[in-house]
C-alpha cells in the first residue's frame, strides 16, 4: 500500500509497533483505520461501515457509542480523574464496584482486587497464589496447571499460563513451575468412538497422571477459561468441569476461571462458570466489565484465599502488590453503568433468546465443503476451515478473514478457525446479516 504522505496510515506506519501483528506485513499493506462506532458497527477513515462481529475483542457488550458510559466517564473525570487505592485510600466508585461483584458472584467470593487488564489479573491471581502457599506454610506448593490452548494473556507469568506457541516462541517463556494439561477439543482430542463423557473422563485422567507426576503436594492451583475463547472457541464436552473439579478437589487445588471473555453474559448465563457448573475459588474477571470502554479488570476471591493472604501481609506489614491505576475511578465508574445496562435491557436474556438462532446459522456453515467443524454456545462460536489445497495451516483462515473484511463484517480468524462474538446487543435480523455475508463470502471462496 502507499499511503498519502502524512496520512493517519502512514504515520501509523512510521511509528506504530502493532500487537498481534507481523510488521513486515504492516509495512506493506499498510493499517485499517477506525475512525468511529455506532451500535454493532464501526465505521473506518474512508466511511466504510463494518460489523463488529467480535465486539472488538470479545468485550463491547453494549456496543459502540454507549452514550450512557460517556456521560459516566464525563462525570467521573469531572469529579476525581484519578485516584489510587495504595496505603489505605480509596473512593466511592471502587467501593461501589467491589461490593457490586461480589453479589453478582455465583459463589461465595469476598474480596476484589482491581488491575487494568486480564493478563495483569491472571497474573495477580497467580502471585496470590504463590503469596497463600507461603502464608500456610507450604513452599514447596507452587506449581500451576494450565492447558493447551488456553488463554491467559501476554505479561511473562499470564503468557506462560497461555498455551499456544506463538506466545512462547521466541520470549524464553514458559516459565518452570507452569504446566500444560490436555486441551478439550473432543473432535480433535476424543478416540474414535469415544463419547463426550468419556473423553471428559479421559482429560480429567490426564490431569490426575500430570499432577501424580509432579507430586499432588506441589501443586497449587489450576486456571482454565470456561470457554476456551483465543484457542480457536472450543466448548468443553460433557461433564468435562465436574470431571476436572473431582481431581482438584482430590488433591487440594484451587480452581482459578478466567472469565475475561465469558463474564458478564456471554455463554447466556452472568459467568461461564454458571453454564458450566463450575465452583472456582478465583475468578479473573476484564472486558466486557466495562464494555472496554475503559481499561479494567478485577480478580475476585473467596475466604479461603483471602483469610492466609490477610494473615500474611499483616506479619509483612502490607500486600506488595499494586498498580497506579488499580481501581482507577473512571474506570470503574464506567464499569458500574455498564453492569447496569447489562442489567436493566436483560442482555444476558438476550444471548438467551438469540442464541439458538445464533448457533443455527453457524452450523448451518459446515455444509460449506472446506468446514471441518462448527462450535459456539450463547453468543460465541467459530467455524473451522480445512486449509485450501496445500495452503499452510492459518493461511485459508486468513484469507477468508480478508474477504470478510472486504465484505464489511470484521471476524477473528484463529489459524483456520473464524471467530464470532457480536456485541451483546445485537438483534436477530442483525445476526442474519452478519451470517449471509460469511456465506457470501465463502461462495467467494470458491
Ligand atoms: N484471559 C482471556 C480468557 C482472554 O481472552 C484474554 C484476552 O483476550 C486475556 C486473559 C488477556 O487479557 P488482556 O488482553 O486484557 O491482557
Amino acid at each position: 500500500m502507499t499511503a498519502q504522505p502524512n496520512s493517519t496510515e502512514a504515520r501509523d506506519m512510521a511509528y506504530h509497533l502493532h500487537s498481534y501483528t507481523n510488521p513486515r506485513k504492516l509495512e506493506r499493506e499498510g493499517p485499517l483505520i477506525i475512525d468511529r462506532g455506532e451500535g454493532i458497527h464501526v465505521f473506518d477513515n474512508s466511511g466504510k461501515r463494518y460489523i463488529e462481529g467480535m465486539a472488538g475483542l470479545w468485550s463491547v457488550a453494549v456496543g459502540f457509542g454507549e452514550k450512557r458510559l460517556v456521560e459516566a466517564a464525563r462525570s467521573q473525570m469531572a469529579r476525581l480523574p484519578y485516584y489510587h487505592t495504595f496505603s489505605q485510600k480509596s473512593h466511592g466508585p471502587v467501593a461501589d464496584l467491589a461490593e457490586k461483584l461480589v453479589g453478582m458472584a455465583p459463589v461465595p467470593m469476598s474480596k476484589v482486587y482491581f488491575a487494568n487488564s486480564g493478563s495483569e489479573a491472571n497474573d495477580t491471581a497467580i502471585k496470590l497464589v504463590w503469596y497463600r502457599s507461603n502464608a500456610l506454610g507450604k513452599p514447596e506448593k507452587k506449581k500451576i496447571i494450565s492447558r493447551i490452548k488456553g488463554y491467559h494473556g501476554v505479561t511473562a507469568l499470564s503468557a506462560s499460563l497461555t498455551g499456544l506457541p506463538n506466545n512462547h516462541r521466541s520470549f524464553d517463556l514458559p516459565f518452570p513451575n507452569i504446566l500444560h494439561t490436555t486441551c478439550p477439543h473432543y473432535r480433535t482430542g476424543a478416540e474414535p468412538g469415544q463419547d463426550e463423557l468419556a473423553f471428559s473422563r479421559c482429560c480429567a485422567e490426564e490431569l490426575e497422571a500430570l499432577i501424580l507426576e509432579e507430586g499432588p503436594e506441589t501443586i497449587a492451583a489450576f486456571i482454565g477459561e470456561p470457554v476456551m475463547g483465543a484457542g480457536g472457541v472450543i466448548v468443553p464436552p460433557e461433564g468435562y468441569w465436574a470431571a476436572i473439579q473431582d481431581v482438584l478437589r482430590k488433591y487440594d487445588i484451587l480452581l482459578i476461571a478466567d472469565e475475561v471473555i465469558c463474564g458478564f453474559g456471554r455463554t447466556g448465563n452472568m459467568f461461564g462458570s454458571e453454564t458450566f457448573g463450575m465452583r472456582p475459588d478465583i475468578m479473573t474477571l476484564s472486558k466486557q466489565l466495562s464494555s472496554s470502554y475503559q481499561p479494567i479488570a478485577a480478580l475476585m476471591i473467596n475466604d479461603n484465599v483471602y483469610e492466609p493472604i490477610a494473615n500474611e501481609a499483616d506479619r509483612i506489614g502490607a500486600l506488595g502488590h499494586g498498580f497506579t491505576a488499580s481501581g482507577h475511578p473512571v474506570a470503574a465508574a464506567v464499569s458500574l453503568e455498564n453492569l447496569a445496562i447489562i442489567e436493566e435491557k436483560d442482555l444476558v436474556g438476550n444471548v438467551r433468546r438469540l442464541a439458538p438462532h445464533f448457533l443455527g446459522r453457524l452450523n448451518a456453515l459446515e455444509r460449506h465443503p472446506l468446514a471441518v467443524e462448527a462450535r459456539g454456545v450463547g453468543l460465541i462460536g467459530a467455524l473451522e476451515l480445512e486449509a485450501a489445497d496445500g495452503a499452510a495451516a492459518g493461511a485459508t483462515g486468513a484469507r477468508v478473514g480478508a474477504i470478510l473484511q472486504r465484505n464489511g463484517l470484521i471476524c477473528r480468524n484463529i489459524g483456520d478457525s473464524i471467530a464470532f462474538c457480536p456485541p451483546m446487543i445485537i438483534t436477530a435480523a442483525e445476526i442474519d446479516e452478519m451470517f449471509d455475508i460469511v456465506e457470501a463470502s465463502l461462495e467467494q471462496l470458491g
